[in-house]
């Protein structure tokens, strides 16, 4: 049970190719799984774009990348991709039929001993682990984005998530360089629960003419010494995804603290979603932040 040297990984979007460069560079066999052979190219030279930059840092050398890169093998089709697994980390797209269905195939067709994972940012692993017939083996992996930068790994443990495939997973994250924290399964979970609460006040604070985007960034990265404002990151994490998993939570606790601001909304309709379409709250189209000024968000 404790013995994985095969992890599969499905879906190799931002998420996939870092969550597939991690595991491999920590001498882990990974099966790249995605239905598009494109992702799968491009998730190869995403990889291998990211292992360079660590060589230049002095943090790998050319032979480590080298042996990174050959224990990658991809698959468009999954149940070859995942025959030989010992844990599958699922992290396709964030859609809960698609989960859904993902994890009922990989159920029938990863070897009975293989735990499966979910990289899920919102959906509920007891919901997932309903698809299978080992929910017991079902467990939410929950990465931060850059992958092979950011150290947390949050562990989320399902309704029936076994102790020692807890135990596994947390101990297999120390073994690849990341720091878990564990959480049980309620909307959110304790990231976003807590992240996007914060994100949606920052909202309503400009909303409400408080204070305008740069202020209210300087004042959350200078005084609460945050790597950077609520606006910016939410501009980087994708409107559309913190709206999407504000509803989750407005959703799962019925309170409405958790009610989206009205300018979020109303920003998501307009295709203003923020770094992936060029503006959010700043915007990006010539590959730097700059302020909005034509606008008044109020
Ligand atoms: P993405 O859109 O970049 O990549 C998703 C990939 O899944 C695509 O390449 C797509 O082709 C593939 N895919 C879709 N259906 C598939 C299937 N049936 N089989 C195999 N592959 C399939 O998405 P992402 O940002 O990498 O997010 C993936 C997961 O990670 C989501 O659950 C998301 O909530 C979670 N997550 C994202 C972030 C983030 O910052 N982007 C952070 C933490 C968690």
């Amino acid at each position: 049970m404790n013995n994985i040297s095969t992890v599969g990984v499905i879906g190799s979007g931002t998420m996939g190719n870092g969550i597939a460069h991690v595991f491999a560079q920590n001498g882990y066999h990974v099966n790249l799984i995605d239905i598009k052979s494109e992702a799968l190219e491009k998730a190869l030279a995403t990889i291998g774009k990211n292992l360079d930059r660590q060589v230049s840092k002095g943090i790998l050398d050319e032979q480590a990348k080298a042996d990174t890169l050959n224990r990658i093998a991809t698959f468009t089709n999954m149940v070859e991709g995942v025959s030989n697994c010992d844990l599958v980390v699922e992290a396709a797209t964030e859609r809960l039929d698609l989960k859904m269905k993902i994890f009922g195939e990989m159920d029938q067709h990863a070897p009975d001993h293989c735990i499966l994972a979910t990289n899920t940012s919102s959906i509920s692993i007891t919901k997932l682990a309903a698809a299978t017939n080992r929910p017991e083996k079902v467990i939410g992996m929950h990465f931060m984005n850059p992958v092979p930068v950011m150290k947390l790994v949050e562990i989320i443990n399902g309704y029936a998530t076994d102790q020692a495939i807890t135990k596994t997973i947390s101990d297999l994250s120390v073994k690849i360089g990341k720091v878990p924290a564990e959480a049980n399964d309620y909307p959110g979970f304790i990231a976003n629960r807590i992240l996007m609460p914060m994100i949606n006040e920052a909202i309503y604070t400009l909303f409400e003419g408080v204070g305008d985007v740069e202020e209210i960034d300087t004042v959350m990265k200078l005084g609460m010494a945050h790597p950077m404002g609520p606006l910016q990151l939410a501009d980087f994490i994708g409107l559309d995804v913190c709206l999407a998993i504000l509803k989750v939570l407005h959703d799962g606790f019925g309170h409405p603290k958790y009610a989206p601001c009205p300018l979020l909304v109303n920003m998501v309709t307009a295709g203003k979603l923020g770094v992936k379409t060029g503006e959010g709250f700043y915007d990006w189209t010539h590959g730097t932040k700059e302020l909005v000024v034509s606008k008044t968000f109020a």
